[in-house]
């Protein structure tokens, strides 16, 4: 069951400019091959937990205080970004952060580069891309800056897959987007879970979204983790269906 893990947090602190205290003790586990979402209201520490387990907080001027971080059985707290990359942790982060004067397809390229792989593999991978988003073929030359906000996401995970990635992080992947284009990434992230086992962790505002793809989620309030379960363990939850269960 050990072996099962492949994402430890435990005890997690962080704060930024040293005195806003953004994590207050968060523990997840995520195991191989499986989907699970993170929930909580703006400002609980979503983006802060994601950006921690990459390694990205020092960008923000912030920082990890307390507490450890264990990817496939080794503390990679202060493993670099890139080397996380190329063990395999991809994050797509919030904002999509496409090369906006780039092409869709130099874009997408530029994700298997930190591989090493050659001309054929990224083809190879390239059109497998293009087969989960079918729409990013006929905009491939295009400048990605000029691309509408739902084939932004998808050009921002595609290139995260270029890389590869047993276990990939997303920070609100339906941020801004139409339920149609919502439900088309998801569809393409739960067939990637399903055929590939990849594994997933993602930050999502909507529990509604959360307990239909996750198979587990863990929330977030004030920089902790207070609940985690099945959908029927949040769905159980008074408190959550009050505050989160809304319209959305
Ligand atoms: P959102 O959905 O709005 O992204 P979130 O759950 O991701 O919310 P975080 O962005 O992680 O929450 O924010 C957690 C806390 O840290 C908040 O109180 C926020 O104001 C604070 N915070 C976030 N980024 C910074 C920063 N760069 N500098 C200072 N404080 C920050």
């Amino acid at each position: 069951d050990h072996n099962d893990v492949l994402l430890r947090v435990e005890a997690l602190e962080a704060v930024y400019g040293g005195a806003v205290q953004a994590l207050s003790g968060v523990d997840l586990t995520v195991r191989r091959a499986e989907i699970v979402a993170l929930v909580g209201a703006n400002g609980a520490g979503k983006t802060t937990l994601l950006r921690a387990i990459s390694n990205l907080l020092p960008a923000t001027r912030g920082q990890v205080t307390a507490g450890r971080i264990t990817y496939d059985g080794r503390d990679v707290g202060r493993t670099r970004t890139d080397a996380l990359v190329r063990a395999g942790l991809v994050g797509v982060l919030e904002g999509r952060h496409c090369f906006r004067a780039l092409t869709v397809e130099e874009n997408l390229i530029a994700g298997g580069l930190g591989r090493g792989s050659g001309r054929a593999d990224l083809r190879a991978d390239l059109e497998q891309v293009y087969a989960l988003f079918p729409r990013l073929t006929q905009k491939r030359r295009l400048p990605a800056g000029l691309v509408s906000g739902g084939e932004q996401q998808m050009v921002a995970i595609g290139r995260a897959l270029m890389g590869r990635p047993r276990l990939l992080v997303l920070d609100e992947p339906s941020m801004g987007l139409s339920p149609k284009v919502t439900a088309e990434i998801y569809r393409v992230l739960a067939d990637l879970n399903r055929r590939q086992g990849l594994t997933l962790l993602i930050a999502e505002q909507s529990v509604t979204l959360a307990l239909r793809h996750a198979h587990r989620s863990v929330v977030l309030e004030n920089g902790r983790s207070v609940l985690e379960g099945g959908a029927e363990t949040l769905r159980s939850r008074d408190d959550i269906k009050q505050y989160y269960l809304g319209p959305r």
